[in-house]
């Protein structure tokens, strides 16, 4: 709640009944706010209490100080949304305030807005979906494998403009086949972008081999090319170039591809495009997912398009996607008897999500521009906050904003952030901090890692003050209406607070 609408809930002792009646009929919250002469809050005064002092024979001429003393229910900064209704519910009220360590009033939750959680990016069905699903039903292809399989195979393919594509059933299962198409084998190097989420590198471990970090540049967020090169020099020299790097694409925004392909050029090395995040962005006019040898895109719930649970492997070499399908079917050779080379894996996609998948990329584009509007309404709505940076998006460059993203300035950032991310927590707004980068990440204590130089540490420092706002295609004007004043609200007493410190 923004401070003007505080103040106009808060009211001093000396207020006579009636004028506390008028401020509750003006402020139609049913609540009101009695605060002492230091600001702390004395007590809540709903229209229950009031209509109760009245039948009490209290005249309306009375000062509020003359009504029974009763402690207040509040919540503190700390309190998060279930807690703030599980104290609505034990004491039957419908609005909390919330305090400060000073007992002062800074913000008020009402249960109106607990009913509905808002998701940092849920999925958004089309209308297609359930054509396809009913189809695979009345076939009886409720088979791992299957028509819609090969169509959205195609179909995924054509849209981006690559020649093949492998569906399976998820976006780590297929990072895990491009790794061994590329030929990575146990004791083996390869490198990762560091800032992603873990599902980028934790099929390097499968392998058996070693990953090796590298940071994000400050203008893309992603693989910083300085970092890349002084990491392959690096790697030269200890004899041990990496099988192959992992180039995420974040956010749904691309890797700078001009910058970065030619260096892992030079050093003859093949790059697997991690664009799990980035389907249905550009790079210069070309769709994210064609750079590399091949690419890696995500279906899961959570993605720009989703199949519940998925990914598929794509790549302009038809034989190495034709040994990802076999691969991902327990690698069975042409005979009619079971017979079994090497080993393979049960990573095909099923047939009935594959029909989701062909309803859901028929919206795609639908979903980019839905994304992006969502984004420019944030950076509308918060442009007189100079203190918050968006992730930037340099000419030249198409992001899907899959997750409006922004950093804090100052050096106050990383509490402002968590500040902020429990106060829209408190009105069930799922925010979420920046991907925590891997060099941080216990489980990859010890990999090598390659800042961006040697005294900027980029993905750290984005990781300490960034966070990411709901960003769902299906978020309401409404509901990003509800972010926005949480989030100016939080926004702005940061501000105050170090003004006064
Ligand atoms: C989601 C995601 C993956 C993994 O995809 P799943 O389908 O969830 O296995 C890999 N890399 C990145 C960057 C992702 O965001």
């Amino acid at each position: 709640m923004s401070p003007e609408k505080l103040a106009a809930l808060s009211v001093n002792p000396e207020l006579t009944l009636r004028q506390a009646l008028l401020r509750m009929d003006q402020t139609g919250r049913g609540i009101l706010l009695v605060l002492n002469a230091e600001g702390k809050l004395a007590r809540t005064l709903t229209d229950g209490d009031l209509r109760r002092a009245i039948l009490g024979h209290i005249g309306e001429m009375a000062p509020l100080s003359n009504l029974p003393e009763v402690a207040p229910i509040t919540a503190g900064l700390n309190t998060n949304a279930a807690d703030v209704l599980q104290l609505m519910d034990l004491h039957q009220i419908d609005h909390i305030p919330v305090l400060d360590a000073e007992k002062k009033p800074v913000d008020m939750v009402f249960r109106r807005e607990l009913s509905q959680r808002v998701w940092l990016s849920s999925p958004h069905l089309g209308s297609e979906e359930t054509v396809f699903v009913d189809d695979a039903f009345k076939t009886n292809w409720i088979a791992p494998l299957g028509p819609h399989v090969d169509a959205f195979e195609s179909e995924l393919a054509d849209h981006v403009g690559i020649a093949n594509g492998a569906a399976v059933s998820s976006g780590t299962a297929a990072i895990h086949l491009g790794l061994l198409l590329l030929g990575v084998k146990p004791g083996d190097t390869v490198f990762c972008s560091a800032l992603t989420f873990v599902a980028s590198c934790n099929p390097i471990l499968y392998c058996g081999a070693r990953p090796v970090f590298i940071d994000s540049g400050p203008n893309t967020w992603n693989m910083s090319p300085a970092a890349l090169e002084r990491a392959l020099e690096w790697a030269r020299r200890e004899n041990r170039l990496p099988r192959c790097i992992i180039l995420v694409n974040l956010y749904g925004q691309s890797a700078d591809m001009d910058a970065l392909l030619p260096i892992c050029e030079h050093y003859g090395v093949p790059v697997l495009e991690d664009a799990a995040e980035s389907l249905g962005a550009r790079y210069k006019g070309k769709s994210s997912g064609t750079f590399g040898r091949m690419a890696v895109y995500s279906f899961n719930g959570n993605k720009i398009i989703t199949t519940s649970g998925g990914g598929m492997l794509v790549a302009d070499d038809a034989d190495l996607v034709a040994k990802a399908r076999k691969l991902s079917t327990q690698a069975r050779e042409m005979a009619a008897h079971y017979e079994h080379v090497e080993i393979g894996f049960n990573y095909r996609m099923s047939n009935v999500l594959a029909g989701i998948g062909r309803g859901q990329l028929r919206v795609l584009e639908q979903r980019v521009n839905q994304r992006r509007q969502v984004f420019q309404r944030y950076a509308r709505a918060l442009q007189d906050f100079p203190q918050l940076t968006w992730m930037p998006e340099p000419p030249g460059y198409r992001s899907t904003r899959w997750l409006s993203c922004f950093t804090l300035n100052g050096p106050d950032a990383h509490r402002n952030c968590q500040t902020v991310m429990k106060s829209l927590e408190r009105h069930l707004i799922e925010a979420r901090p920046v991907w925590k980068p891997m060099q941080l990440q216990p489980l990859y204590k010890g990999a090598p890692y390659f800042s961006h130089d040697d005294d900027n540490d980029v993905s750290a420092r984005l990781f300490n003050a960034g966070m990411c706002l709901p960003s769902g295609s299906n978020l309401t004007e409404q509901q990003q209406d509800r972010v926005i004043e949480h989030l100016r609200h939080a926004l702005a007493m940061i501000g105050t607070q170090r003004a006064v410190a």
